[in-house]
């Protein structure tokens, strides 16, 4: 199958990730990606990007090495109200955000209070993306999360970091599989993100390849396949 867009890629401003947007470009390019999304940590994830950082984005031109570059965030969870770290206001200006736990920031709840925390935050018109909802440390209902993203128009992410055994999320394949199997049956796409924190990790998707390979995906359900198909959510 060929991708053609990678939506969660981490420069030099996420304060732990070691690239910029030239060369997360560059490699994008030379993969053959149509489009990536700059997606920096804000700030409570510890280093993240000053708010500032997302109201000065659009410095960036629309295309770096005939790439476009979608201008966003990963912002952090910070409650099971589902409240995040950027105000409303700036989440409204990018052209992506993608919200996801993260232990700084969030302590895991139970099953309960981490599945009203995501659904809260798929109710938030502001968010787009809900970033690797297979952490098998944030256990959640994933009948009701898929059905939530379906109502509200918000893609799950299939998180190829997430699938990489010496990840910190690493042990939820199999809720990671399940999650792509509800989509299926709810027929509601999904986006794989490859969350690279180096150039050389944007559109690498080789975890989720394997495990997509081994179910019988129809391609109009991986966002990834089409530039339009991400627009119909962003
Ligand atoms: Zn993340
Ligand atoms: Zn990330």
């Amino acid at each position: 199958m060929s991708f053609v867009l990678d939506a969660h890629c981490h420069t030099v401003a996420s304060g732990h990730a070691y690239s910029t947007v030239q060369e997360i470009a560059k490699h994008a390019s030379e993969i053959g990606l149509e489009l990536v999304a700059i997606t920096d940590h804000s700030d409570k994830m510890p280093g993240g990007a000053p708010l500032f950082h997302f109201h000065n984005l659009n410095v960036i031109p629309q295309k770096v090495h005939g790439v476009e570059i979608l201008k966003g965030a990963e912002v952090n969870i910070m409650d099971y109200d589902g409240n995040v770290d950027l105000d409303d206001y700036t989440m409204e200006i990018l052209d992506i955000v993608i919200a996801s736990f993260h232990p700084p920031c969030i302590r895991p709840g139970n099953i309960h209070e981490n599945t009203r925390a995501l659904i809260n935050v798929i109710k938030n018109p502001n968010i787009d993306v809900i970033g690797h909802p297979g952490d098998p440390r944030f256990p959640i209902d994933i009948k009701a999360v898929v059905a939530a993203a379906k109502e509200y128009g918000t893609l799950l992410e299939i998180n190829n970091n997430s699938l990489n055994p010496n990840s910190f999320r690493a042990g939820g394949t199999d809720i990671i599989k399940e999650i792509i199997l509800e989509c299926v049956r709810m027929d509601m796409p999904f986006i794989i993100g490859s969350d690279a924190h180096i150039s050389f990790d944007v559109g690498n998707f080789k975890y989720a390849e394997k495990l997509i390979g081994q179910l019988d995906i129809p391609k109009d359900l991986i966002v990834n396949t089409s530039v339009e198909l991400l627009r119909e959510f962003i």
